[in-house]
C-alpha cells in the first residue's frame, strides 16, 4: 500500500548554447516498491543520473529501502542534458526525505554532477549559470562544485558556493559548517583595463626577422579588426607572424574576458579551478576540421572555432586545403560576427567576431618563385589557388606576400617595434574608432560606412580607378574604404587622404 512520505522542490538550471533557463527539480517520496523515475525530457545523461545518485547516497550511508522516489523536472518541454541536474536532484530526494530542513534550500539554485564516490564534480556552463542567478530576483545563492567556483565568482551580485563532496554540502545546509565562498578572481590593479599587457603567449612582433610588409600589415589588422591571408613559401614564418597577433591587440576589458570565457566554459574547455580568461584567444585549428567544428553545431548545440576566436584570433593555415564547404561556411559568420545553430532540441547563437589570419603557399610544392625549386605546373597552381573562392577572398581586406628571409636578415639579432610598441598605437587608434563610431572599424555597419570614412577628392578618384581597375565588388570596395580608414587612425587624421587609400589599395593587389 503506497504511502506518501514528502515532497521538496530545487531550483536548477540548464544551459542551451549560451543561454540559461530555470529548471525546477520536483521530488516527491511513497513508500512501496524501490523505484527511481526521472520525468519531463530528461535525456540519457540525466537518467545515467539515478545510478549516480544511487551510489552517492548509498556512500552517505542514506539507504533509502522501500521509497517510491518520482523526480520531474519543469519545464517538460525544455531539454535538459548533461548531468548538472544530479546535485538538486539529491537534495531534493534528501529534503524530501527529512535529511534536510526545508528551508535549508530557499533562495538556493544548485547545480554539479555526483561522482560514484560521493564527490561533487565540475559542470559546463557555470559562468553562464551564475550570470543567470546573478539577474534572477527569485535566487539569492548558488550552490555548485569547487571547481567551478573561481570562475562563477567572475558573475557579479550573486552570493556563491561550493564544495568537492556531498557530504560537506550537506553538513553545510544543516548549519554544521562551511561551504567554500566566492574566490578572488583578480588582483585590484589587473580588474582596471590596460594596466597590465595582454598575454602575447611569447611570440613577440620584434622576433621575426625581416617581413616588414607583413608586420605592417598585422599592426592594421590589429587597429581596425581586419582580415589577413599571408602567402609565402614555407618557413617564412607566416606562423610566427600570425601567432604575435594576439600580442598587439589591447587586454581584453572585464566586458570582453566574460563573454570569452562563457563560450569556453559551454565548451568544456575552462579547467577545473580556473576564472576569467584575460588572453585574447588564437584558434588554430587543423585543415581536416569539419564545417560543424569550425563553425558549431551538434544535437546539444557547442559552439565552434569561430566562437572561441570571439575578440580574437583565428588562424587558418593551409587555406586551400580546408574542405570547400567548410570555407563556404565561414562567409557568414565573418559577414554577421556571429553564428546560428538550428537543431531538434532547440537552436543556439554564438558570438564571433575574430580577426581571421589565413596562410598559404604560393603553389602546391611551396616554392614558387624560389628559382630553381618550384616543379607545379601551371595548371596545377591555378586548380590550387581556386581552392579558395572568390566569394571568401572578397571577404579577406589584406593579401600580404610573405618571401623567404634573405641570409642577412636572418643574422640580425632582432628587428622593428617590440609587441608592447605596437600594441601602443594599435590601442589609439582602435580608441579613436570607438569614440568616432562606438566599433572597430571592421564593424561599422555599411549604412554609416561613407559618414564615417570620409575620404578627400584624391583619394575618391583613386578609389574609383581601383573598382575598375582591380575588378573590386562593391563588398572589396567597402573593404578597401575600412581599411584606409584604419591607416588613417594609425596616424591620428579625422579625414582619409590619397596615400592611405593608396596603401589600403595596394593590400588588394594581384595575387
Ligand atoms: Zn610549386
Amino acid at each position: 500500500m503506497a504511502k506518501w512520505v514528502g515532497s521538496a522542490s530545487v531550483m536548477s538550471a540548464a544551459v542551451m548554447g549560451l543561454d540559461v533557463r530555470p529548471v525546477s527539480v520536483e521530488v516527491s517520496l511513497i513508500r512501496g516498491t524501490p523505484l527511481m523515475q526521472i520525468v519531463g525530457l530528461a535525456q540519457s545523461a540525466v537518467r545515467e543520473g539515478r545510478e549516480r545518485i544511487r551510489a552517492a547516497a548509498a556512500q552517505l550511508g542514506l539507504h533509502v529501502p522501500g521509497l517510491r522516489i518520482t523526480v520531474n523536472l519543469a519545464p517538460a518541454d525544455l531539454p535538459k542534458t548533461g548531468a548538472a541536474l544530479d546535485l538538486p536532484i539529491m537534495l531534493g530526494i534528501l529534503c524530501a526525505n527529512g535529511d534536510l530542513p526545508q528551508d535549508a534550500l530557499d533562495g538556493t539554485l544548485a547545480v554539479g554532477e555526483l561522482g560514484l564516490d560521493g564527490s561533487v564534480r565540475s559542470i559546463r556552463g557555470a559562468l553562464p549559470i551564475a550570470l543567470f542567478a546573478a539577474a534572477n530576483p527569485q535566487v539569492a545563492r548558488l550552490l555548485l562544485p569547487v571547481a567551478n567556483l573561481r570562475e562563477a565568482s567572475a558573475a557579479e551580485g550573486i552570493a556563491v558556493g561550493g564544495s568537492e563532496s556531498l557530504t560537506h554540502i550537506l553538513a553545510a545546509l544543516n548549519g554544521e559548517a562551511r561551504l567554500r565562498g566566492p574566490m578572488t578572481l583578480l588582483s585590484p590593479s589587473v580588474r582596471t583595463t590596460g594596466s597590465r599587457g595582454p598575454d602575447d603567449g611569447g611570440f613577440d612582433l620584434s622576433a621575426v626577422k625581416g617581413q616588414s610588409a607583413a608586420k605592417r600589415a598585422l599592426e592594421i589588422a590589429a587597429a581596425g579588426g581586419h582580415n589577413v591571408l599571408l602567402s609565402g613559401c614555407p618557413g617564412a614564418g607566416k606562423t610566427s607572424l600570425a601567432r604575435c597577433l594576439p600580442g598587439l591587440l589591447p587586454a581584453l576589458e572585464i566586458r570582453e574576458a566574460v563573454d570569452v570565457t562563457a563560450i569556453h566554459s559551454v565548451a568544456g574547455l575552462v579547467a577545473d579551478g580556473s576564472g576569467l580568461k584575460r588572453a585574447r584567444p588564437f584558434r588554430a585549428p587543423h585543415h581536416s576540421i569539419s564545417e560543424a567544428g569550425l563553425i558549431g553545431g551538434g544535437t546539444r548545440p557547442r559552439p565552434g572555432e569561430v566562437s572561441l576566436a570571439h575578440h580574437g584570433v583565428l588562424f587558418l593555415d593551409e587555406l586551400p586545403e580546408f574542405g570547400r564547404r567548410t570555407l563556404e561556411a565561414l562567409r557568414q559568420p565573418i559577414e554577421e560576427g556571429q553564428v546560428r545553430i538550428v537543431r531538434a532540441a532547440g537552436s543556439a547563437s554564438f558570438p564571433a567576431e575574430f580577426t581571421l589570419v589565413a596562410a598559404m603557399n604560393p603553389c602546391p610544392c611551396g616554392f614558387l618563385g624560389t628559382p630553381g625549386r618550384c616543379r607545379c605546373l601551371e595548371e596545377t597552381v591555378r586548380r590550387y589557388r581556386r581552392r579558395v573562392s572568390g566569394p571568401l577572398l572578397d571577404r579577406i581586406d589584406m593579401l600580404v606576400d610573405v618571401p623567404a628571409v634573405r641570409w642577412e636578415q636572418l643574422a640580425e639579432a632582432a628587428s622593428g617595434d617590440t609587441s608592447a610598441v605596437v600594441r601602443a598605437r594599435v590601442s589609439k587608434a582602435r580608441a579613436r574608432a570607438a569614440r568616432r563610431h562606438g566599433t572597430i572599424n571592421a564593424r561599422i555597419p555599411p549604412v554609416r560606412l561613407e559618414e564615417a570614412c570620409r575620404v578627400g577628392r584624391g583619394g575618391r578618384s583613386l578609389l574609383r580607378k581601383a573598382v575598375t581597375h582591380l575588378g573590386l565588388t562593391a563588398r572589396g570596395y567597402h573593404r578597401a574604404l575600412r581599411v584606409a580608414r584604419t591607416i588613417a587612425d594609425l596616424e591620428g587624421r579625422g579625414r582619409v587622404s590619397e596615400d592611405h587609400v593608396a596603401e589600403a589599395i595596394r593590400f588588394r593587389g594581384p595575387q
